[in-house]
């Protein structure tokens, strides 16, 4: 009977054990902070985005390739307007 207990404990701090590395990885892996960006490596451009919940539109004068993202409005990336020059 007394060996079933102890049998009890050990498993009960093995899984107390586990569960408490699982939690500092998972707390690691969520604090771990982006890759840093150069705000120096600028390419310029002209591109205008226009979002799609509001219709409001910025043009872009430079983009950093290392974070290429469409800029967002209102919660949605801003899709891309190609305009073709009129020159
Ligand atoms: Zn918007």
């Amino acid at each position: 009977m007394t060996g079933i207990l102890w049998l009890d404990v050990i498993l009960a701090i093995l899984l107390g054990y586990f569960i408490w590395r699982a939690s500092i990885a998972v707390i690691q892996m969520l604090s771990t902070p982006p890759p840093e960006v150069d705000p120096e490596n600028v390419v310029e451009v002209d591109q205008d985005y226009k979002c799609s919940v509001c219709g409001a539109e910025l043009t872009m004068k430079a983009v950093n390739p290392e974070e290429d993202k469409p800029p967002k409005h209102c919660r949605e990336e801003m899709v891309p307007v190609w305009r073709p020059q009129t020159s």
